[in-house]
């Protein structure tokens, strides 16, 4: 097995990429984990970034991890629904456990002290440290200067002299360091965490509020098509050929999927909850939308026939092409408002 020094998160970001170089610049081997979930994480791209940057990169799939921990990170949200110090520590447990399997002695992020306000203030980064257990190998090269010397420091694993010093917002001294390194790409700023996002993060609450134990496939679906919710009923309706195929991959036992029979039209997955199944009623309406977006249904107009197929059996019901009653769309305000009752 091919011997590792370091073990580093790898988000794809410039921070992260640096913090890799300055290591492989001290002649030591790195690993980079690519995290990925329902709500981040670029793994297509990891063989191109291998390429680019020279670095040894693998994915890591922590969805269903994370999804558990959205139901409550003990460290709260930051502005939308993001977790970021709660990320952080599963991370870096996630990243100790890969480091012990190789044999590796360190630990390294991009994070740089001042950076952000929620996970990289020093008293933020203190607290991840010690509540992912990584005290004894977590090293910050891009900011390690400025922080007290950690155990592979002082172990000779890393050499602190030739560590960096940099803190704060800017990217000036990052993008100094990208040119001495020669990158060929240089990311943009941040951005790629979709629960940092009002967009995405209105998708994900009702799952969260509903559902007693969400798994990643439950994320995975909230980030598809047009959403909409009526109580704890959710149907996924496809917008285009990619969101039916993903919708249909997506599927699992007890979920409905509807279909208008004689005409074009999206497919759309109602799923049902553990001991919550569908009324007729819910059934019914859940073919009324599904019906009402297919253009040509709507324009034939009169009751239109939908199959609804579940645990492999279709039945079939007509209904008008009409939008239901009470069937409504994600919406981040009221969603803000339930988070904000729920932390008080
Ligand atoms: S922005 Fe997203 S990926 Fe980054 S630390 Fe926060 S929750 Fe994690």
């Amino acid at each position: 097995m091919h011997q590792y020094d370091v073990v580093a998160l790898f988000s794809g970001g410039l921070d992260s990429i640096i913090a890799a170089k300055v290591v492989q610049e001290q002649g030591r081997t790195v690993k980079a984990l690519h995290f990925t979930s329902p709500f981040f994480g670029k793994p297509h791209r990891i063989p191109e970034w291998q390429e680019m940057y020279g670095i040894d990169i693998e994915a890591v799939d922590v969805g269903d991890e994370y999804a558990k921990l959205m139901q409550g990170p003990p460290h709260g949200f930051g502005k939308v629904l993001n977790p970021c110090i709660d990320c952080k520590i599963l991370m870096l447990r996630r990243a100790k456990l890969r480091m012990l399997e190789l044999g590796a002695k360190a630990i390294i992020s991009g994070e740089v002290v001042g950076q952000r306000p929620m996970s990289q203030r020093r008293d933020a980064l203190n607290i991840i440290s010690r509540d992912a257990e990584v005290r004894d190998y977590l090293v910050r090269p891009l900011c390690a200067q400025r922080l007290t010397p950690t155990p592979p420091e002082e172990a000779g694993v890393l050499d602190r002299e030739r560590l960096l010093n940099i803190s704060g917002r800017g990217r000036k001294s990052q993008l100094a360091l990208a040119e001495t390194y020669k990158l060929p790409e240089i990311p943009t700023p941040a951005g790629g965490c979709m629960l940092a996002e009002v967009e995405s993060a209105k998708r994900y609450w009702p799952v969260l509020k509903w559902s007693e134990s969400p798994a990643a496939n439950d994320f995975e679906m909230a980030n598809l098509g047009r959403q909409f919710w009526k109580g704890d009923s959710w149907l996924t309706v496809g917008r285009d050929q990619e969101d039916n195929t993903r919708i249909e991959e997506l599927a699992a036992a007890g979920d409905l999927l509807f279909k208008v029979k004689d005409f074009p039209g999206p497919l759309c997955l109602g799923r049902q909850w553990p001991g919550r199944p569908w009324s007729p009623e819910t059934v019914r309406e859940a073919a009324a939308l599904t019906a009402r977006y297919s253009a040509k249904a709507r324009r034939h107009g009169g009751e239109i026939a939908v199959t609804v197929t579940s645990r492999g059996e279709m039945a079939e019901v007509c209904v008008p092409a009409a939008e239901p009653h009470g069937w409504d769309t994600p919406d981040w305000d009221a969603a803000k408002e339930e988070i904000t009752a729920l932390r008080d």
